[in-house]
């Protein structure tokens, strides 16, 4: 009897050691938000999408085309990201990837950003890349590299990043995201874009700036 104790708790203490190794923090929701409600019923989905019958699902469900084409950069920031997440691939539901086609106008860039779900690893296609991250305070370090057709490059998950062309064509560059639902969070839409805005003298104080120079900011990056 005491024998099968000790087992029992050496079990657990190899479970807790090995539930710890493995579980260092809260496995990543899948979305934004996924506010609790009491009654079931009027629920829409949690973390993630509904599963298909299994009898139901093809190969289409694993299979997109279309990423051999160009998009249209963006005329502002000149820089345009094709998705192909969950939404695109209902077959990447709940396997925690994704991947992304990114093309730069000359002098575009894809303006600091972060993905609250996902590291990425950027490769490029073709072109000259200045990319780089930054991390988190106090340090606030920039890890910064120009970066050539064949290059592979990582942001840590969470991170302020971008990239900018700096060569003299358009580029093209693709990433892997550690997420089916990457997320993204473009600094400058999200603080001087919000809908409705964020007030102007708490932007100024935030930024060090005068409060006309926020509101112009505002009206830049207004939806
Ligand atoms: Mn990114």
């Amino acid at each position: 009897m005491k024998s099968l104790s000790c087992h029992v708790v050496a079990l657990l203490s190899i479970l807790a050691i090995t539930l710890s190794l493995t579980n260092a923090s809260d496995p990543s929701p899948l979305q934004d938000f996924c506010v609790a409600i009491d009654t079931p019923a009027d629920g829409v989905f949690v973390n993630g999408k509904f599963c298909k019958d299994p009898k139901f699902v093809t190969v289409d469900d694993f299979f997109k085309s279309g990423l051999n084409k160009a998009g249209t950069p963006n005329e502002k920031t000149g820089s345009v990201v094709t998705l192909v997440n969950v939404n695109q691939i209902p077959g990447l539901n709940t396997l925690g990837i994704s991947i992304v086609r990114i093309d730069y106008a000359v002098n575009g860039q894809n303006p600091p950003h972060t993905h609250p779900r996902a590291s990425e690893i950027l490769y490029v296609a073709h072109g000259t890349l200045l990319v780089g991250f930054v991390t988190s305070n106090p340090e606030n370090r920039l890890f910064s590299k120009v970066l050539n057709e064949g290059d592979v490059f990582v942001f840590p998950e969470g991170l302020v990043h971008f990239q900018a062309n700096v060569g003299k064509y358009p580029a093209v560059a693709f990433a892997g995201l550690s997420s089916q639902n990457p997320g993204a969070i473009v600094i400058a839409d999200t603080v001087f874009g919000s809908n409705p805005p964020i007030q102007p003298n708490v932007l100024a104080k935030a930024f060090q700036l005068d409060t006309r120079t926020v509101m112009d900011l505002q009206a830049k990056f207004k939806k």
